[in-house]
């Protein structure tokens, strides 16, 4: 009897680990179609100065529009996208998309072409012609590099950070900036921000999220704006959803926002309505 249950329970068990196997085989099968299919687009959230109360910077966001099963959110497909190395060419489109559309931008005449932010993933660093590739796309839209910010963690630069530092202090020196994304979540070593060529440092929306209210937060985000002024980089902070958390980060000297209290990430013609409009902070 109980060995009957036993191998009832062990054939369902299987059972189950080839349907979430047969569907995470069907997703790397479909992400790889999704280029070529034109499922992938490109939403873009405007990061605001807090100095001059204008966009200055756009960072690119991937969106998957799937055919069966609709929108599937980046946290689900960037990792088997990373886990498969599908993550070149999708990393590769992504930085033409926007690319193209910053040389459309510029081409409008809209006030303030803003600096576009696009994530690169580890993987991507660990490609010996990863600067070519990036100037040469720069080159195909005729955009100076410094219309460029390469977002990557401090996760992904600690998988090989010597090759990491190479590759980005060759980038930055063609002009283009480097920001630290998700900055304080990650493993890293303070003494790395010295050595590696770091223009930004964007605090994680983790430690936004219960300012001004809860005083580790506080504490954390005092410290990275210090930091980051004694090492002369720039910080944004990830994540602003309220009134409270602006007025404390602008209080504590925060340089750029980024968050749903401005806007969330929005297809191309939301955000050059909003340039068009040319009166990008909304008011209290
Ligand atoms: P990330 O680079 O840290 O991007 C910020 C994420 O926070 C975005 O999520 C954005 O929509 C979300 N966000 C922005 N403001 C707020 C806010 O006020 N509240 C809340 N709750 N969320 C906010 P999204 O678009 O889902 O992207 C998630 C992650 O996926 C990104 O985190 C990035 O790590 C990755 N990702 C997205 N696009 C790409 C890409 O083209 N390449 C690579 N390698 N990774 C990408
Ligand atoms: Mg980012
Ligand atoms: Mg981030
Ligand atoms: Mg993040």
């Amino acid at each position: 009897q109980a060995k009957e249950e036993g191998g009832g329970l062990c054939r369902l068990f299987s059972g189950e680990i080839h349907t979430r196997r047969d569907a995470r085989l069907k997703l790397e099968q479909d992400l790889e179609l999704a280029v070529e299919n034109h499922e992938l687009t490109l939403a873009y959230q405007p990061q605001i100065e807090l100095a001059s109360r204008r966009i200055v910077a756009v960072e690119a966001l991937m969106r998957w529009q799937h055919p069966q099963q609709g929108s599937i959110t980046p946290s689900r497909f960037i990792p088997v996208a990373e886990e498969t190395g599908l993550i070149l060419p999708l990393g590769h489109w992504a930085l033409e998309e926007a690319c193209s559309q910053t040389r459309h931008w510029q081409d409008s005449g809209l006030p303030s072409p803003p600096r576009m932010a696009v994530n690169f993933s580890a993987f991507q660093f660990s490609q010996g012609t990863l600067v070519e590739n990036v100037m040469a796309v720069l080159e195909q839209r005729q955009l100076a590099p410094d219309c460029l910010e390469i977002e990557i963690t401090e996760t992904a630069l600690m998988q090989d950070p010597e090759t990491s530092r190479q590759l980005l202090k060759k980038l930055k020196d063609c002009g283009i900036s480097i920001s630290l994304d998700d900055f304080g979540t990650g493993y890293s070593s303070l003494s790395y921000l010295k050595r590696f060529p770091i223009d930004v440092l964007k605090i994680d929306r983790t430690f936004v999220t219960d300012l001004p209210g809860d005083a580790e937060s506080v504490a954390i985000v005092r410290a990275v704006l210090a930091l980051a002024k004694q090492l002369e980089l720039s910080v944004v902070a990830e994540g602003v959803e309220t009134r409270e958390q602006l007025d404390f980060l602008e209080d504590e000297g925060c340089d750029l926002v980024q968050g749903y209290y401005f806007y969330r990430p929005a297809p191309e013609d939301e955000i050059t309505a909003l340039l068009a409009a040319d009166s990008p902070f909304p008011s209290p």
